[in-house]
């Protein structure tokens, strides 16, 4: 590269700011308005290329393409369930490293419109190995840059998916429920965050964005002042430290009453409810003793349980709970005045649950993965 803002490989649209952008277009003698169009141009959800943007010259469309990425993830696989409403990709970047998010549609129901979610990763791995979860077996690989984050939910906004394309653009979430810990990433997360709300890249209002987190006591805290309008989930599990300390390790670090402290400044300062995450593993921790002591940890401030039946992973010594205990779980904590809901299991034929898809990929390249997919298959 000769032009001195193209230090180190070849940016994408996600790492491009509109300074770096100008100082480009002025060493090729462009106005410094495209800038403002370059970028308005790669965020419409039917530009899938530079040369989609035809409002662009020719030549400069072709400099574009040669100076930067469209994105940083360079290839993509995707596997479609519960008849296309579930999509789930594992993307692959520059580097081989192998990142998971999925697009889940639910049709329209009564006055609501149809929503969208779409889950997105903030590591490659994650370092706080909760034996339960795929991705903590696999280990840590590495942090996310900014533009990675980003670049997921641009994967699902360009064709052909368009998931946040056109009318409705209201009916959606981002949740950083995907692979990794995003408060053990929380400066490239939050900027993950300001990039997606930049009314210039895709205008994503903070409310409709939801952080999860293990328990990071610091980055919650910091979520209070530098991010108050984006909703915090945490994933709790267990209302007891013996349980929590073995299904989410991180819980020796920042046991349960320095967590639900911290949720609770959250809520207090930020008047948002925070949603306490429960995986129901079958005799684990879905007892009754575990259900009045979380209606006790949950109870009096502005919070709300969410059960998720364990999705078991290849090899799991555990289960889902049955349904009937799952009913008797909600019956508990809504008696405690705990508002409670249970998560309806999406894409378990694609193994849709946390870096399950990556870990049954492992040593397949994507092609090859395509190729031998059974399921309907798109590339992106
Ligand atoms: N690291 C963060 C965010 C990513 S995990 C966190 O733990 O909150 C996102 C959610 O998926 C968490 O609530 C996690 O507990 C849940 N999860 C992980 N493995 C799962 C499994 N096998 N079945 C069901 N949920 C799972
Ligand atoms: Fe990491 Fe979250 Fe999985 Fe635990 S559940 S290992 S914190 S990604």
């Amino acid at each position: 590269m000769t032009e001195p803002v193209l230090a180190g490989p070849r940016p994408a649209i996600s790492e491009i700011d509109v300074p770096s952008l100008a100082a480009w277009l002025s060493a090729r003698g462009e106005p410094a308005y495209r800038a403002g169009q370059i970028l308005s141009g790669a965020h419409r959800p039917d530009a899938a290329a530079f040369d989609d943007l035809t409002e662009l010259p020719r030549t400069l469309r072709r400099a574009l393409a040669a100076d930067f990425r469209f994105s940083t993830i360079a290839d993509s696989h995707v596997m479609g369930a519960d008849g296309g409403m579930t999509a789930k990709a594992v993307h692959e970047l520059a580097d081989g490293q192998r990142i998971e998010s999925v697009l889940m549609r639910y049709p329209a129901r009564g006055a609501a419109g149809e929503r969208t979610t779409i889950c997105i990763s903030s590591q490659a791995g994650c370092a706080v190995a909760c034996p339960f979860c795929a991705t903590g077996q696999a280990g840590f690989g590495r942090q996310l840059t900014p533009g990675e984050i980003v670049d997921q939910v641009l994967h699902w906004h360009r064709p052909p998916w368009n998931a946040l394309g056109g009318a409705g653009r209201g009916h959606y979430n981002i949740v950083f429920m995907g692979m990794g810990e995003p408060l053990n990433n929380a400066d490239r997360a939050f900027e993950a965050v300001r990039l997606l709300n930049d009314p210039q890249r895709l205008g994503i209002g903070a409310r409709h964005i939801t952080v999860s987190t293990s328990g990071v006591v610091p980055g919650m805290d910091r979520m209070i002042t530098e991010l108050p309008q984006v909703n915090l989930a945490i994933s709790l599990h267990a209302a007891t430290d013996e349980l929590r300390d073995e299904l989410v390790p991180i819980n020796r670090k920042w046991p349960l009453r320095e967590v639900v402290a911290a949720g609770r400044r959250f809520a207090a300062r930020t008047g948002r409810r925070v949603s306490l995450e429960y995986v129901m593993i079958d005799g684990l921790n879905d007892t009754d003793e575990q259900a009045s002591r979380l209606a006790a940890l949950a109870r009096g401030w502005r919070s709300h349980v969410n059960l998720i039946p364990l999705n078991p992973t290849p090899g799991s010594r555990w289960s889902g709970t049955p349904r009937t205990r799952i009913d008797r779980f909600v019956a508990t904590l809504r008696a405690g005045g705990v508002p409670t809901t249970v998560r309806d299991t999406r894409g378990r034929e694609i193994e849709a649950a946390c870096g399950q898809l990556h870990a049954q990929l492992s040593g397949r390249s994507l092609r090859e993965a395509r190729e031998a997919a059974a399921l309907p298959v798109a590339s992106a």
